[in-house]
């Protein structure tokens, strides 16, 4: 029989696979030809860092169809190693090069379907065998091979979005240590930067290095390492690099046929995935798309869509008029054992296109809480006001994320609003969900701002608030939350006191009102407000406020002794407090040490992320001791001994270490004192300098650091030196000039400078410790330091001191 049309499809993946078959599917007699330029067609891009990580252990199982079995299946004549060079549209013919053996041929077409993707951003000069771009099963094969050949022992990944962070992963649990370096202030562009540092955090208690506001500047091969030189001045060393900055919609066959193209190089099409051309359909990442929500023009390469609108192709082809709605941009990622899900817009992009919105935090169980294993979620849920249309959802969080962000999703494809939210009715029993689901709580948060119930103000608010003369900030936490850490200028009156402590608050001020993760804090303004008062809730409370303001896990976690310096003696007494909010676990585990003698060891286990801080600060301030911590899939376990008495280990300590005090913020002295501790080191002398003062200027960041500050925080801010390039000489400065000769001098005298210093001491294991109490006095925020900073205070030095037979204060 002749057939009924010849079909010619360009690229055998993700949206030229799926409308291949289901031409198929609908038309029996049609002549279909599959033409790939790779040796695969179907392959799941999507699981190719996944093998490289060693997760997906076999190469097979990245190969969903081969070319012989498409063949089979769907009568289909598949030409792999086969590229199509141009495309004559008068003649309706495709140039196609057999890549094997370069033969050209002509092929002509009935109708014709591009699917030929988006290539990985290569700019110049960044061309070596070990940088890398992650396109397709030969990228992939390659870095595997590099990795297997070489060993490198660390990488860095240029690009922090998702294939960024999915290599990041991949290559850390293969047993490199990464570094990320990514351009924006923070990871996954479609999240906004508050909902981001959650990833940040959890990226980071993972041992990956983040280096956000920063951008690679140059890359040198040298001696079988890849020198890398970023924005901020420091310079990496790395064996390897992964460029994962984004990718272009691949239009260039179509534009040399002169369809139309968008400025970006993207495919034009209609609904129906019709290019300019009547008999040309294009489809997947290189084309156009229309966002859903605020119905612009925009480019989203994803799998789902590209799916689809190779189905939609093929059904206009075959006479049904199937239409593409829109991309909504519903995106989920695992970023080590972390989900991290979004869909609909950002602020940024709200705000772009000038929509009214608000939003809310919410902070939610991922099933009931008293059932054993509940880990929560953060939902942030962007809606228009006053109508409340979603606009979009952020959710990070472990077990559940995916459920909640699929729910908001076809929410979103509904036309729905947080209203609606409320209404739905979801599966619950304990193991699954809770009564009211996460997505039920975050409609009623959405609800009670919208209708009135409650006023609420943001993180970034606080920051100008704090220059107002009639406002009171108070926090409604217990006295214990509170003790283990507040926001500046917030005062502690306890929600369970509110009532009987009204008459000790100003009705004349307005009042901000935080507490853990908003909820105690929404009662707390329904109490003030319907007692007069003018109040306000911290949405998202103190709990996303850390997130962004707190201190690096890494900054001050305390130096915690190796699992095997441990000496556990007396009884383990083991408590579970899964599923408890904050101050849950720490009442547990007070009530728990209250119980036990001195040198016992507690073990808690927790869901709750805000345990990791507060366990910290409590156990600083009760005098027990932290001896570990470890986190897997949103539960967090922690070794405490109790008591301040730390039992003694059987060998009687040695003191040879070497104990250094940087008062000065002179660059002289500094090089001096890290060219001793380095020699200190070297000798294997357990070596620390202590930063006080002046010298505490030198761990600063060089790039400014986003922190909340006050007034004359700031100002000592802008006067002090930022970071070790910036220190001035002790003598003879004239203005910088005398350290920049300095430094001239050195590096023509091939001495280190003081920045290869400071990481050659960090590498050599030197601890560096910031005074904490000099950084409050001078305003310095843990976030202004440099990574590997620990906090101390004078006990940290004086314990070193203890341990030192020398003790220098520089
Ligand atoms: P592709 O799947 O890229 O296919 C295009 C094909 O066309 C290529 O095989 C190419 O060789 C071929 N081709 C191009 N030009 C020609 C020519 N002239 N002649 C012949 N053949 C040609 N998306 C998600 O939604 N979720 C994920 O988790 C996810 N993870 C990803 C991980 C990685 C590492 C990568 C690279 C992508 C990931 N994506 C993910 C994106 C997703 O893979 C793409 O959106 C999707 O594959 C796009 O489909 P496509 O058909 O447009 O292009």
């Amino acid at each position: 029989m002749k057939p009924s049309k010849k079909i010619l499809i360009i690229g055998g993946v993700a949206g030229g696979a799926s409308a291949t078959a289901r031409l198929r599917r609908l038309d029996e007699h049609a002549e279909i030809v599959l033409l790939e330029r790779g040796n695969e067609i179907s392959y799941a891009n999507c699981g190719l860092p996944y093998y490289i990580g060693g997760e997906i252990a076999n190469k097979s199982a990245l190969l969903l169809q081969t070319p012989e079995a498409f063949r089979r299946r769907y009568h289909v004549d598949v030409r792999v190693g086969h590229q199509v060079m141009s495309i004559n549209r008068t003649d309706k013919i495709v140039t196609v090069k057999n890549l094997q053996s370069g033969d050209e041929y002509a092929e002509s077409y009935d109708k014709l379907i591009l699917s030929p993707g988006a290539e990985p951003l290569h700019p110049d000069g960044f061309e070596s065998e070990r940088i890398f771009t992650l396109r397709n099963v030969p990228d992939t094969l390659r870095i595997r091979e590099f990795i297997d050949t070489h060993k490198p022992k660390n990488a860095v990944v240029v690009g922090g979005g998702y294939i960024g962070l999915e290599m990041a992963e991949n290559l850390h649990r293969a047993g490199l240590g990464v570094t990320i370096v990514q351009r924006a202030d923070h990871v996954l562009a479609p999240l906004d930067f508050d909902t981001a540092c959650d990833v940040h955090r959890h990226i980071e208690s993972k041992g990956v290095r983040l280096l956000l506001d920063n951008t690679v500047q140059a890359v040198v091969e040298k001696d079988g390492r890849l020198e890398i030189t970023v924005k901020d001045g420091e310079q990496l060393v790395a064996e390897m690099m992964i460029l994962a900055i984004g990718v272009r919609p691949d239009g260039s066959l179509a534009k040399q046929a002169g369809l139309q193209v968008n400025a970006r190089g993207a495919i034009v099409v209609t609904e129906n995935m019709l290019t300019s051309d009547p008999d040309i359909y294009a489809v997947g990442d290189a084309v156009e798309i229309v966002e859903f929500v605020a119905k612009q023009k925009d480019f989203i390469p994803l799998a789902g869509p590209a799916n689809k609108q190779g189905r939609i192709a093929a059904d206009h082809i075959c006479g049904i008029d199937s239409k593409y709605t829109g991309t909504q941009g519903s995106a989920i990622l695992r970023v080590f054992d972390m989900t991290v899900a979004t869909t609909g817009l950002n602020e940024r992009a709200i705000q772009d296109v000038g929509i009214d919105y608000e939003k809310s935090f919410t902070w939610s169980a991922s099933h009931a809480s008293y059932y054993p294993g509940a880990v929560n979620m953060a939902i942030k849920t962007l809606f228009e006001k006053p109508t409340g249309k979603i606009l979009g959802v952020q959710i990070t969080g472990y077990d559940g994320v995916d459920k909640r962000c699929d729910v908001i999703a076809t929410a979103i494809r509904a036309g729905m609003s947080v209203f609606d939210l409320t209404r739905l009715e979801l599966c619950y029993a304990p193991p699954y969900s809770s009564a009211k689901d996460p997505v039920n709580m975050a409609g009623f948060a959405a609800e009670n701002i919208l209708t009135g119930k409650v006023k609420t103000f943001h993180w970034h608010d606080i920051e100008s608030l704090r220059q107002e003369q009639n406002i009171i900030f108070l926090d409604v936490r217990t006295q214990m939350e509170y003790d283990n850490g507040s926001i500046d200028g917030f005062v502690n009156i306890p929600l369970d006191d509110l009532r009987s402590r009204l008459g000790e608050i100003d009705k004349s001020k307005r009042i901000y009102v935080t507490c853990q993760i908003g909820v105690r804090g929404y009662a707390a303004a329904r109490i003030l407000t319907q007692n007069g008062f003018d109040a306000y809730n911290l949405s998202g409370g103190y709990r996303l406020y850390h997130s962004i303001f707190g201190p690096k896990t890494s900054v001050t976690r305390p130096s915690i002794p190796a699992a095997s310096e441990i000496k556990v003696s007396g009884k383990a007494l083991v408590i579970d407090a899964c599923g408890l909010q904050c101050p849950g676990p720490i009442v547990k585990l007070s009530a728990a040490i209250n119980s036990v003698g001195d040198g016992d060891i507690i073990e808690i286990t927790t869901t709750d992320p805000a345990f990791c801080s507060d366990i910290e600060g409590f156990c600083r301030r009760t005098g027990n001791q932290l001896l570990e911590t470890n986190s897997h899939k949103g539960m967090l376990i922690a070794k405490i001994r109790k008591g301040t008495k730390h039992l003694e280990t059987t060998n009687e300590p040695v003191h040879h270490g070497k104990n250094f005090i940087l008062f000065s913020g002179d660059l002289d002295k500094a090089i001096a004192a890290f060219i001793m501790a380095n020699a200190s080191a070297a000798l294997g002398r357990k070596t620390s300098i202590f930063f006080t003062f002046w010298g505490l200027n030198l761990l600063r960041k060089p790039k400014k650091v986003r922190v909340s500050k006050d007034f004359l925080a700031r100002m000592f801010g802008w006067m002090m030196p930022r970071g070790s390039t910036r220190l001035p000489l002790s003598k003879m400065n004239m203005g910088g000039m005398g350290a920049k000769l300095i430094r001239y001098i050195m590096k023509r005298k091939n001495i280190d400078s003081l920045e290869d210093l400071i990481a050659s001491a960090q590498s050599q294991g030197v601890e560096l410790i910031a005074c904490s109490m000099s950084m409050d006095v001078m305003g310095i925020k843990p976030e202004e330091l440099i990574d590997g900073v620990q906090l101390g205070g004078a006990a940290a030095m004086l314990a070193h001191a203890e341990e030192s037979d020398m003790t220098l204060f520089i």
